[in-house]
């Protein structure tokens, strides 16, 4: 036989030796991608569950650790469908990405923004289409220090849609504040803006109250800082520091 014909034989064994190894790489991918898909979509399944993971996922963020970061990828993984964990009720504010500081990425998060994060009756519409329909579990107000639209209901700034949004914050400001106004006048009336809206949202819509008293959902505050990134959650109407 000659070296070349030596050569081929070689390679032809060579391809016959790897192909299976190569085509079982390739089912594991496919395999274990399409798994992984499905836990993504299921592995929240209470309140309790969804709070951790944003818990979690705000420690990650303050660590430089996020790990939803490969978007292309979880677009494949959600291109068919979504099943977001938790709705997110916050400021339009663009300090506060709900995605990004709970290292959530995409197909995780149902975000509702309107500046001082108050409820209105489309709110309370895809708050109820997210709970009944899409079995979230948890809805989050989330308020913020520095809020602009905080402060312009304690200034009394008045435009022509603007003096109605504002007028929701203003029931949240301490009739006691001394002046000149600090930054705790501020935070106060947020954190308060916070507790309120969640009031609000259980007292206007039937739909939400009832699967709160049923424990399907839970909804919480939560405040977050500018600052330092820092996410601290309210339980039991009182803001954990
Ligand atoms: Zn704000």
């Amino acid at each position: 036989m000659c070296p070349k014909n030596k050569r081929n034989n070689r390679r032809t064994l060579l391809l016959f030796v790897l192909c299976p190894f190569f085509a079982l790489t390739i089912f594991s991918f496919i395999f274990f991608k399409n798994e992984k898909a499905e836990e993504h979509l299921l592995e929240i399944k209470t309140p309790d569950e969804a709070i951790a993971d944003l818990k979690n996922g705000n420690l990650r963020f303050l660590e430089n650790k996020s790990v939803h970061l490969n978007y292309a990828h979880e677009i494949d993984l959600t291109k068919k469908e979504q099943h977001p964990h938790t709705l997110v009720l916050t400021c339009i504010d663009s300090r506060v990405p709900p995605e990004i500081i709970f290292d959530q990425g995409i197909g995780n998060l149902f975000v509702a923004r309107v500046a001082g994060n108050i409820e209105d009756d489309n709110i309370l519409g895809s708050m109820e289409f997210a709970t009944t329909i899409k079995h979230t579990k948890l809805i989050v107000v989330l308020g913020h220090n520095h809020c602009g639209a905080v402060q312009g209901a304690i200034d009394n700034v008045g435009l022509e849609h603007l003096t109605q949004l504002t007028s929701q914050i203003k029931p949240s400001i301490n009739p006691h504040k001394t002046y000149p106004l600090s930054d705790y006048t501020i935070d106060d009336t947020s954190r308060k803006n916070v507790v309120l809206t969640i009031e609000k949202i259980i007292k206007k819509s039937a739909t939400l109250e009832h699967q709160l008293k049923n424990k399907e959902i839970k909804i919480i505050g939560a405040y977050y800082d500018i600052t330092n990134g820092k996410v601290a959650f309210l339980e039991n109407n009182v803001v954990l520091k």
